[in-house]
């Protein structure tokens, strides 16, 4: 099994160690042609303004919404901004693949960066991680097809549909792979 990173712009590195750790072959992706072969995909956090703006510019916009209806894609931060249906405050085209509305650099200037314990809640599977937050973006509202899965107190910090995962914080800052074990075990089910 291979998986895909986007490798664009933003802390893809991590992600990749994090996935040799778990034993998985990795590619960077910096043009469509680097998603063949990929069961699925990672886009890391970084700035989604840009992520659109690169993504469009290397015509890997169309690729990823092609891919995302086919294979799983696990968007972490500014991924999860470009795979959310809307963004409410700032207007960007995004990638549509999810049910979710957001809201980026939700939590203001105070506390843009923080760490807190995620609740994680899936079918058979109940367990908490450290969330690392970094001007994180917030799920404001989570639409029809769309599971909340992830949880800091009241507030959904991660969620999924059939193909898409996505987590407002960084689970490639610490050492915990149970997230990136839960993509892979989705990655395995749609092959
Ligand atoms: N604030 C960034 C954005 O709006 C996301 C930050 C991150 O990915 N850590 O795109």
């Amino acid at each position: 099994m291979k998986i895909g990173v986007l490798a664009v712009q933003g802390d893809f590195a991590l992600h990749e160690k994090t996935l040799h750790a778990l034993g998985v072959e990795t590619i960077q992706v910096r043009k469509p042609e680097h998603l063949d072969g990929c069961s699925g995909l990672i886009m890391p956090g970084g700035e989604s303004t840009t992520f659109v703006k690169l993504l469009k510019e290397v015509d890997l916009f169309d690729a990823l919404k092609q891919f995302g209806r086919e294979k799983v894609i696990f968007g972490t931060c500014a991924g999860l901004i470009t795979l959310a249906h809307e963004i409410v405050n700032y207007p960007l085209e995004t990638l549509d693949l999810i049910q979710i509305q957001v809201a980026r650099n939700a939590y203001g200037r105070q506390i843009d960066s923080f760490i807190d314990t995620v609740q994680v809640k899936t079918g058979d599977t109940a367990f908490e991680v450290e969330g690392v937050f970094i001007r994180a973006p917030k799920i404001v509202e989570v639409g029809e097809g769309t599971q909340a899965i992830g949880f800091r107190g009241d507030e959904i910090v991660m969620a999924e549909n059939e193909h898409i995962l996505v987590a407002t914080f960084h689970p490639e800052l610490t050492d915990d792979t149970r997230i990136h074990n839960y993509f892979l075990q989705k990655v395995k089910q749609m092959q």
